[in-house]
């Protein structure tokens, strides 16, 4: 199903308007019912129907993060490419962690970056080896020659009906990559992060209102805030700032890799006050903001990026 994705301007759910111009938010995108589909976990960017806009047609950067370091979990695909895609043109150099898998979504992101003339270091490899995990920012910082910036947002999210069938496999494979592979990179990384430096951790709508068929997904997704808050206050006096931003139903590889239940693919985000799912970089600005200096003063947030539905 693998197709080029030089066709993406052509496609309708990528945008060639900048996130800049002035535009109504409830058709910036159209409304996409999605066609039942799957794909294996963790599923690809490239074979994903529609398209998703990981803004490679649309983001402008204005400098916000010129000479910035990044390293970006999950960033081969969706939330965490479009991620990347804006911290290089914001002028950031950025390293990419991703599964091994995902090595076709991952190139397509760091041809993105090298054409915005800004360096991509591809450092695959599985969060759920604490190995992995503690090696990870080293190795970003030694390519990079240091490191500003941690995006903690490799996630994973199988929907299961009914606890009885949760696999304790699948319980601790969703703690250890989705939380405590944050715990150990932000511990690897802390060497590595001067005053000034920011960690932006990906949380969900799911920590406030959990699915019945998310059960453990959206346990670890309580936990990300919490953990996020409480380190926060525990950096802020070091110069380290951490926040959280917490998206709603966004259009990537997550859910139709068994993320929800392929009967509900078609209604995907319909019932946000938008109307419609959310796309990856729609979501990029807020990293960016919670990245970059101008949010000096913002510490232990949580960002909603979510369509309209309302949260504490
Ligand atoms: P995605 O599938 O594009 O990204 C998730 C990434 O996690 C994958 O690309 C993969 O590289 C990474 N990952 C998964 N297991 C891994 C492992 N064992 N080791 C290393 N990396 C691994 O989907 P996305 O929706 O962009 O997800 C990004 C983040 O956003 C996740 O934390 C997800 O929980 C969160 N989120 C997504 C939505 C949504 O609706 N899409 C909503 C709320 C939160
Ligand atoms: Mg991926």
């Amino acid at each position: 199903m693998t197709d080029d994705r030089s066709t993406a301007a052509q496609d309708a759910h990528d945008t060639t308007t900048d996130q800049l111009t002035l535009q109504n938010p409830v058709t910036r995108y159209p409304d996409i019912t999605p066609p039942k589909q799957d794909q294996p976990e963790p599923g690809l960017d490239v074979d994903l129907r529609p398209l998703s806009d990981i803004g490679e047609h649309s983001y402008r950067g204005t400098g916000r993060l010129n000479g910035r370091k990044a390293l970006i979990t999950g960033s081969d695909s969706g939330i965490g490419a479009a991620v990347a895609v804006a911290f290089a043109r914001e002028g950031a150099d950025v390293a990419l962690n991703y599964l091994p898998v995902e090595q076709e979504d991952a190139e397509r992101v760091r041809d993105i970056i090298e054409a915005a003339g800004r360096k991509a270091v591809l450092l695959p490899g599985d969060l759920s080896d604490r190995a992995v995990c503690e090696k990870l920012p080293d190795d970003a910082a030694e390519a990079l020659g240091g490191l500003d910036i941690l995006v903690n947002n490799a996630g994973k999210q199988i929907a299961v009906d009914n606890i009885e069938d949760l696999s304790d496999e699948q319980i601790t494979d969703t703690f250890e990559v989705n939380i405590l592979a944050q715990f150990r990179i932000v511990k690897a990384a802390l060497k590595h992060l001067q005053p000034g430096a920011t960690i932006v951790n990906t949380t969900s709508v799911q920590a406030y209102q959990p699915s019945p068929t998310l059960l453990d997904y959206a346990t670890t997704k309580a936990a990300i805030n919490t953990f996020s808050k409480g380190l926060a206050q525990q950096l802020a006096p070091k110069g380290i700032r951490v926040n959280a931003v917490a998206p709603g139903p966004i259009w990537t590889p997550l859910q139709v890799s068994d993320g929800q239940p392929k009967e509900a693919l078609p209604e995907f985000g319909k019932s946000t006050p938008l109307g419609r799912a959310g796309q990856p970089t729609e979501l990029a600005p807020a990293y960016v903001f919670l990245a970059s200096s101008e949010s000096s003063y913002v510490l232990g947030e949580t960002l909603h990026v979510n369509g309209g539905s309302p949260m504490p």
